[in-house]
């Protein structure tokens, strides 16, 4: 089942779009699967459910942090990890470079922002981000590359609100394209999309989508 999924979702995809499988709350049996089956990027919202797997698991894996990051645990992720996808402020970057740095690598993240008409959703708004990039102090983080923008749309049914928050997430990269990032080939990446949205997504300008549900069945929250 697994295997098939992501070969069926793989099949839909555009070439240059990548699939993150997200396997948060499934055990590494289940991971396991989606290895055997070719998959290396998976994603995970909690540092030490990650780390446990990173722990256990291929050392070819690709490890994507896509969940809120408290400043105090980046230092348990760093060694490994492949992009944080959850910056959220000036703050976090200097963590994130400064253990970067410990660990002698440097690490790809990209900005999250808010798109989502909800109070629950994490990320900048959009004025929050040109502050930090305002701000100019990143340019000196010589252990982090800021890759590009992470976004989730709001959970609703309808579909034409969704579309118009990715519409707006895809313009604000290509506004940070032709401002703070002009020439920088790697300020490319567009994180949004999932199981009930992704192939949205995917027609707005998506480049990496993060499915879960669809790739290992609902999550079971009270384990
Ligand atoms: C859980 C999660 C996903 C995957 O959601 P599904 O609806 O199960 O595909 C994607 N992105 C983030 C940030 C998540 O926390």
């Amino acid at each position: 089942m697994i295997a098939k999924t992501i070969k069926d979702i793989k099949d839909t995809l555009p070439e240059g779009v990548k699939l993150i499988a997200v396997s948060k709350f499934h055990p590494v049996e289940a991971v396991m699967e989606a290895y055997n089956a070719g998959q290396r990027l998976f994603g995970e919202n909690k540092v030490q459910e990650m780390t446990a797997k990173h722990e256990v698991l291929p050392k070819d894996i690709e490890w994507h942090f896509i969940g809120h990051l408290q400043t105090n645990k980046v230092k348990y992720i760093a060694p490994y990890v492949t992009m944080i996808h959850s910056i959220d402020s000036l703050h976090l970057l200097t963590e994130v470079n400064r253990q970067a740095e410990k660990a002698n690598r440097v690490i790809d993240v990209l900005l999250q922002i808010h798109i989502a008409h909800e109070e629950t959703k994490f990320g900048m708004t959009f004025d929050e981000c040109r502050e930090l990039l305002n701000k100019g102090s990143w340019k000196t983080l010589t252990h982090v590359r800021i890759c590009g923008l992470m976004g989730m749309a709001t959970f609703t049914d309808d579909m034409e609100q969704v579309e118009r928050e990715f519409v707006s997430l895809q313009a604000f990269l290509e506004e940070l394209k032709n401002s703070w990032f002009t020439g920088d080939a790697t300020f490319k990446e567009l994180s949004m999309g999932m199981t009930d949205d992704y192939p949205i997504a995917v027609r707005h300008g998506s480049t990496f989508v993060r499915i879960g549900t669809l790739i290992f069945g609902e999550r079971n929250y009270n384990k």
